[in-house]
């Protein structure tokens, strides 16, 4: 049999779609791959920071502040007292691996962040709110808590993971890295983080009063007082509810034999 040779049909290579239409499942396609390559480059990453030694990180961010901090004067009595109270603090933490520098953000707003390399910044409003220094001294308490959990690193977003990352990897200072303090307050933590910040912030304060009492007091007035974000106070976006807070912290100082009551110390201002 002879063998005849089939034409080939004009075209063979070129698809029957359109050339854009082709095109774009193309490039819809490299696009969707590089998004999960990117998410996952990111995760891992964020994973990573986890690993960085606490004295690495305090190296980094050691002169550090965030871009859009108004400060109080530097000669403001509140600020050096808070800073005073914190390093109080800080002796009940044994092998603390940072040196906790305080600056107070000059706002009404009321809150209290964990900020890298050990910065810890409270706001005015918040020092207006705190009527004891043992209230004050469990909200930085449980700042430190979170440093000791090393949540704060997971606070930063995505997009300044990555900015730090490459900080890290090239051995460069992070002056001029770009963090905003905006940016970190409207991250909260998980529930876990939150509480087992709050087991620490009221240990520290049991170690440094010999008992826990005002402790939650703060949450108790707002509370009372119907507070919410809308009023300034925003800390309660980044924190748990504070009636079930309260409960949480009464339940763990009985547990742990914690005495809730004691002389309270007025604040220093
Ligand atoms: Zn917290």
């Amino acid at each position: 049999m002879r063998y005849v040779p089939k034409k080939i049909r004009e075209g063979i290579n070129v698809s029957d779609v359109h050339p854009l239409a082709d095109a774009s499942v193309l490039i819809a396609g490299l696009s969707a791959i590089a998004v999960v390559i990117a998410l996952a480059l990111i995760f891992l990453i964020e994973v990573a920071l986890y690993f960085i030694p606490a004295e690495t990180e305090a190296r980094l961010f050691s002169s550090w502040l965030p871009e859009d901090l108004t400060a109080i004067s530097p000669v403001d009595d509140r600020l050096y007292q808070t800073q005073r109270l914190v390093d109080r603090l800080v002796e009940h933490w044994a092998g603390a691996p940072f040196e906790f520098r305080v600056e107070v953000e000059d706002t009404d707003a009321a809150n209290a962040m964990a900020l890298p390399g050990g910065l810890i910044i409270v706001t005015r409003g918040l020092l207006d709110d705190v009527d004891s220094e043992n209230e004050l001294a469990f909200v930085l308490g449980h700042e430190l808590g979170h440093y000791r959990n090393r949540d704060h690193l997971r606070a930063l977003g995505r997009g300044l993971v990555l900015a730090l990352f490459f900080r890290v990897i090239t051995g460069n200072d992070v002056a001029g890295i770009g963090i905003n303090v905006a940016d970190i307050t409207v991250r909260s933590f998980s529930r876990k983080q939150e509480s087992q910040a709050d087991e620490f912030g009221l240990a520290i304060v049991n170690a440094e009063y010999g008992h826990v009492e005002e402790a939650w007091r703060l949450f108790q007035r707002w509370e009372s007082e119907g507070a919410s974000i809308d009023d300034g106070i925003r800390y309660l976006s980044t924190h748990p509810r504070p009636g079930d807070r309260v409960l949480r912290m009464q339940e763990l100082a009985d547990r742990e034999g914690w005495s809730r009551q004691g002389a309270v110390t007025d604040l220093p201002w």
